[in-house]
């Protein structure tokens, strides 16, 4: 269901730590802070942007730290055009929290839901990032894109965003009216 054709509605998911809050903020507010405060409520904000001409309007759904209780439930996502999973590239466990997202996702949220993964925190220590090779095969095998991402140094994050509109936008279009 969707009011404005131009609206197109983004949830974050991921485990609690990953820097969904942060990607957010240095893509709406281009800020970032080293002692970002687990959010309380859950914060939604919107965010013009321009599409191969074509203005959207993202409305970006962020946590407001149940993840960390494992209770984000489906009224959070269900109506959701898009999906952004975030995980840490230095810890695995928060990719296999990704995975298991795509399976709740699958199961509970609209069928057409777009997917975009994140692996953030690319500023920090290489030597102990997670194979991304292996996260992008997986993203491809789901039908969803892989981006390597730094809010602290707003490293990929304008691309992540475009990309999730222009997904779905190609999508609408085709599946028409
Ligand atoms: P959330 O719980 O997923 O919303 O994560 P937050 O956005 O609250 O970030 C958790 C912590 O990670 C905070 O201390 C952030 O400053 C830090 N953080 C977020 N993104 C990055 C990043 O790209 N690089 C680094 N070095 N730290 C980050
Ligand atoms: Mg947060």
């Amino acid at each position: 269901m969707r009011s404005n054709s131009s609206m197109i509605k983004l949830v974050l998911l991921g485990d609690g730590r990953v820097g969904k809050t942060s990607l957010v903020l240095r893509y709406v507010d281009n800020v970032f802070s080293d002692k970002q405060v687990a959010t309380v409520q859950a914060s939604y904000l919107t965010k013009r942007l321009t599409v191969d001409g074509e203005s959207v309007t993202l409305s970006i759904w962020d946590t407001a730290g149940q993840e960390r209780f494992h209770a984000l439930g489906p009224i959070y996502y269900r109506d959701a055009d898009a999906a952004l999973l975030v995980y840490n590239l230095l810890c695995k466990d928060s990719f296999n929290r990704v995975q298991s997202w795509v399976k709740e996702l699958r199961k509970m949220a609209n069928k057409n839901i777009v997917l975009v993964i994140a692996g953030n925190k690319s500023d920090m220590d290489k030597m102990q990032h997670l194979n991304v090779e292996d996260a992008e095969r997986y993203a491809e095998s789901i039908g969803a894109t892989h981006f390597v991402t730094s809010a602290k140094l707003n490293t990929g994050i304008d691309e992540v965003f475009l990309d999730v509109a222009r997904r779905v936008l190609e999508q609408r279009k085709s599946l028409g009216p």
